[in-house]
């Protein structure tokens, strides 16, 4: 990589963005504005920014119900029957799985509990959950009460992963000894392919490895990998995961996840699920008779028919990712937050004032750093605000700032960086 050592400089920023092959795609992209001016926008982990196709997208399908009404569903190329299909493709690219693993359907935490009536069958001796400590907490909540629907105690079945004393993040080692040490014990790990507040990037591949040798299923709750990390979820040979589309997938507030189920599950008509008209086999669904008999893949879990217009928003944001490619994203991805790491660290140097806690290691990370504030607490993020930059605050005291590589430069970084530094003055 010619421009390695990074420089603490304009015009070496600039050289960088020079010779971006993914310059261009921040042009497609609205900018929220912050006092009138177009913010530094590092928070796609929380709310990816929108893509100016979304509009044309939504309009064809606002058209296409105002024209068709109900003859839609079976109408033309884009008919609404088999809309589904259209955001395979690019789900199993970005997820690394076939395309009949995937489908787009519901909510994260709606999919997290579905995936668990299938996938979560605890017996007498094998009923226990690995998760790491600090889930975000729709996954914390998930994982109680589908323990306490099955009757079990959530204080012994769950089985919470810490970090070793004096560190912020878990190791590899300890998660795969911990699933060792569980056994035969052991029901499923369930974990976030990457942690949202520390930005950790966990061994998918190992850990599902690992629970598989003692009996276990593994599923990952993917809101922070799907678009961030290269993911391999069939060749990882995973079981389950589940993902939602607004973080770095770009496509609107709340709007459609995603599930991903191995194929080795794809004729499992025996798997327990809760079973949905839309799951069942599409060819037979309108003779509207008794008996379910769920669709081939992942399709098979779906319960309800299609959100049109969420799928159009999806699938606008899908084709930009598409066109990016994945592999591309991941290798800006490292030099950015590589940038912003070195850009840190050389402003806040011994000052004490903050502290990275997210892996130092490329593998073992996306695009986000979490920064722990030691003076200043949050004044220190609303100073970031005031000059235009969006991050994001969690209690007690860290900041998640996110540069993105479909839409932020290494000049988003080096302005960040000016900022820190006036800021840091004030706190320092
Ligand atoms: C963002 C996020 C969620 C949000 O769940 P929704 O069902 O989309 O509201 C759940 N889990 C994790 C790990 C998240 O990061």
């Amino acid at each position: 990589m010619s421009f390695l050592p990074y420089q603490f400089s304009e015009h070496f920023a600039q050289q960088l963005d020079a010779q971006d092959p993914l310059a261009s795609f921040r042009s497609r992209f609205h900018f929220p504005k912050v006092n009138g001016k177009a913010a530094i926008y590092f928070c796609g982990n929380s709310l990816g920014i929108q893509p100016k196709s979304v509009k044309d997208h939504l309009e064809r399908e606002l058209n296409n119900w105002a024209d068709l009404a109900v003859d839609g569903h079976f109408h033309g190329e884009d008919a609404w029957y088999h809309v589904r299909k259209k955001s395979k493709p690019a789900l199993a690219e970005i997820v690394g799985a076939h395309e009949h693993e995937v489908v787009a359907m519901n909510h994260l935490s709606v999919n997290l509990h579905l995936l668990m009536v299938s996938f979560y069958r605890p017996t007498k001796e094998r009923y226990k959950i690995i998760v790491e400590a600090g889930a975000f907490p729709s996954d914390q909540y998930m994982l109680e009460s589908q323990i306490k629907f099955h009757g079990l105690d959530p204080a012994d079945a769950l089985v919470e992963l810490t970090p070793r004393p004096g560190e912020h993040t878990l190791r590899t080692e300890d998660i795969l000894t911990e699933i060792k040490k569980q056994g035969d014990k052991l029901a499923m790990v369930n974990m976030a392919g990457l942690q949202y507040y520390t930005g950790q990037l966990f061994d998918m591949q190992a850990i599902t490895a690992a629970a598989h040798e003692v009996g276990a299923v593994a599923g990952f709750d993917l809101a922070h990998a799907a678009g961030n990390a290269v993911l391999k979820l069939h060749d990882w040979d995973v079981d389950f995961a589940t993902w939602c589309s607004y973080k770095y997938l770009n496509s609107g507030p709340g709007n459609i996840s995603g599930i991903f189920v191995h194929e080795r599950y794809a004729e499992r008509p025996d798997l327990p699920r809760f079973a949905g008209w839309w799951g069942h086999d599409e060819d037979e669904r309108f003779k509207m008779e008794k008996g379910f008999v769920p669709m081939f893949g992942a399709d098979g879990w779906q319960l309800a028919n299609n959100n049109v217009l969420a799928l159009a928003a999806h699938q606008a944001s899908l084709d930009i990712f598409q066109e990016a490619g994945m592999e591309n994203l991941r290798a800006k991805s490292e030099k950015l937050t590589g940038y912003l790491e070195f850009l840190i660290r050389e402003i806040s140097g011994e000052s004490g004032v903050l502290e990275i806690i997210t892996p130092k290691n490329p593998a073992e990370r996306g695009c986000q750093l979490s920064l722990l504030i030691h003076r200043g607490g949050k004044a220190v993020f609303d100073e970031f605000y005031k000059h235009g930059v969006v991050g994001d605050w969690r209690n007690p005291n860290v900041i998640r700032l996110a540069p993105t590589p479909l839409y932020n430069s290494f000049m988003d970084v080096f302005r960040f960086a000016q900022i820190l530094e006036q800021s840091l003055e004030k706190f320092a």
